[in-house]
C-alpha cells in the first residue's frame, strides 16, 4: 500500500513524486502522457539552458525512478474516495489505496503528508 498517490506525470506530478520519494514515501504515480510538454521546449527553467519538452520528461521521469516511485505510465485514474483514512483510486486495472499512518497523521505542513494528489485534467483532485 502506498503512502501517496499521485494523479497525472506531467511536471507537477512527478515534482510532488520527486519530494515525496525522496523523503522517504512511498508514491505510485498514474499517467496517461497526454501532457503538452511533448509540445514545448523549454528556455524558462531555472538551471536549464535549453531542453525539449519530451526530454526534459525522460530526464524528470528517470529522477523520479531512481527514488523508487512506481510509475504507472499509461494508467488511467477514472475516480478518487476518501476511505476515511486514505484515498483509494480506480483504474482500469484495478484500485490502490494509500492509507494515512497514524504516525504521520500528527505532521505539519512542513512534513510530507500521505494523500492523493495534484489535479490531472480528468479525474477529482484530493488532498488532505
Ligand atoms: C503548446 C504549448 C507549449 C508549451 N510550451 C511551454 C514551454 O516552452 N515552457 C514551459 O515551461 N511550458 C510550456 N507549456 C506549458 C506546459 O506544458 C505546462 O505548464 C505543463 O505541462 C503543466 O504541467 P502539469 O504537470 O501541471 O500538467 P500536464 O503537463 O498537463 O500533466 C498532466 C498529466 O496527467 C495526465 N492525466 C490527466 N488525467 C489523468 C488521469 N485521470 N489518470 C492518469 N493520468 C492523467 C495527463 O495525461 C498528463 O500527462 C506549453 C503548453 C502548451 C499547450
Amino acid at each position: 500500500m502506498a503512502d501517496v498517490l499521485v494523479v497525472g506525470g506531467g511536471p507537477a506530478g512527478l515534482s510532488a513524486a520527486l519530494f515525496a520519494g525522496k523523503n522517504g514515501l512511498d508514491v505510485t504515480v498514474f499517467d496517461t502522457d497526454k501532457t503538452w510538454m511533448h509540445k514545448a521546449h523549454l528556455f524558462n527553467y531555472p538551471g536549464i539552458g535549453s531542453i525539449d519538452g519530451s526530454n526534459y520528461l525522460s530526464v524528470l521521469r528517470e529522477q523520479v525512478d531512481d527514488f523508487g516511485v512506481d510509475r504507472q505510465q499509461g494508467v488511467a485514474v477514472d475516480g478518487v474516495e476518501s476511505t476515511g483514512d486514505g484515498f483509494t483510486v480506480a483504474t482500469e486495472e484495478g484500485s490502490s489505496t494509500a492509507t494515512i499512518s497514524s504516525s504521520r497523521r500528527g505532521r505539519t505542513a512542513t512534513s510530507p503528508r500521505a494523500s492523493a494528489v495534484n489535479s490531472p485534467t480528468r479525474a477529482s483532485s484530493t488532498s488532505t
